[in-house]
């Protein structure tokens, strides 16, 4: 008797220590099979939680004979966790290169997880000085927002650079590394799949969720990282946040959402009107998106801004 006691009392402890140290993530990935040998692991559109572990956002990875390769490594180190076991649910082969698109926490704040794994980490020249630059900033706040889903976060800005468009082939797929610039954070990095037409945007493309200006960003640059895009005519993308679509609905919810605004904005400047009376531009064609009421008005006020100095 006193020995299944014992049995149980450490079962029990065993179960809770595993619970403290890896948080159970109560929104999940979802993962969508892209394309041979393409997924895409969906994150939940809301603000960062304990329960989200800061994967609020898209990731994707590409497996090959001889590895994985990872877009993004999650926003905790419970988040890079949670990513690598869903793609254990797909194979068992070595995380070997992971591709930050961005400079926002949950693009890059896994990598030192990843690295201690044997990955190789890359991005951009510019994603990486964002990375360095906002890297302590963006630790408090998401820190914050985590609670104990943080515990053991160390945020690692990728290793490898590179300057100019990169190609590499990863097993049969064909990969496309397009540094972009400052768009959403002061540097975005786009990984182009021609075979399949595939993009993931990163930060790039908001889909079904209102995209965010922030003090980072830079709208005009945007809009030019965006034409990129265009160029490339992609059949499905990757959204940074939100459900992979077509090139038209990225057009339609960031593209023109950025041109409505810079439109209105420059009629307002003309005519000598403050910088609060951005926030009455109409923007009702864009509410059904999600965290609209958050964010709106703080775009139009922060393209203003940038606005003014142009
Ligand atoms: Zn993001």
């Amino acid at each position: 008797m006193k020995t299944n006691l014992h049995r149980y009392l450490a079962l029990l402890l065993c179960a809770l220590t595993t619970l403290i140290t890896t948080p159970l993530s109560a929104n999940p990935l979802q993962m969508i099979n892209v394309a041979d040998n393409v997924y895409a692991l969906i994150g939940p559109m809301e603000q960062r939680s304990p329960d989200n572990l800061a994967n609020n956002a898209n990731f994707g990875f590409i497996v090959s004979d001889q590895g994985v390769l990872l877009i993004d490594s999650g926003g905790t180190l419970a988040g890079a966790k949670d990513i690598e076991r869903q793609i254990r649910t797909i194979t068992d082969k070595p995380i070997t290169l992971v591709i930050n698109t961005g400079g926002q926490d949950h693009r890059w704040f896994g990598n030192s997880y990843f690295a201690a794994l044997g990955a190789d980490t890359l991005t951009s020249v510019q994603t990486q000085a964002d990375q360095t630059a906002r890297g302590d900033n963006q630790s408090d706040s998401t820190s914050r927002l985590t609670g104990d889903s943080w515990n053991g976060t160390d945020p690692q800005p990728a290793q490898q650079t590179i300057s100019a468009n990169k190609s590499l082939t990863f097993g049969d797929t064909q990969i496309q590394i397009i540094p972009v610039g400052p768009a959403h954070t002061g540097g975005e990095t786009l990984v182009w799949l021609p075979q399949h037409k595939l993009l993931f945007s990163g930060d790039t493309v908001y889909l079904d969720r209102m995209l965010g200006i922030g003090g980072q960003s830079q709208h005009l640059n945007w809009l030019a990282a965006f034409a990129t895009i265009d160029a490339l005519n992609p059949t499905t993308i990757i959204p940074g946040h939100g459900m992979p679509a077509d090139l038209a609905k990225a057009q339609k919810e960031t593209r023109d959402y950025l041109t409505l605004l810079r439109t209105e904005v420059s009629k307002l400047i003309e005519d000598g009107a403050d910088m609060e009376d951005a926030t009455n531009i109409d923007q009702s064609a864009y509410s059904y998106l999600k965290v609209y009421d958050s964010l709106h008005k703080r775009n139009a006020l922060r393209v203003y801004e940038e606005m003014e100095w142009e």
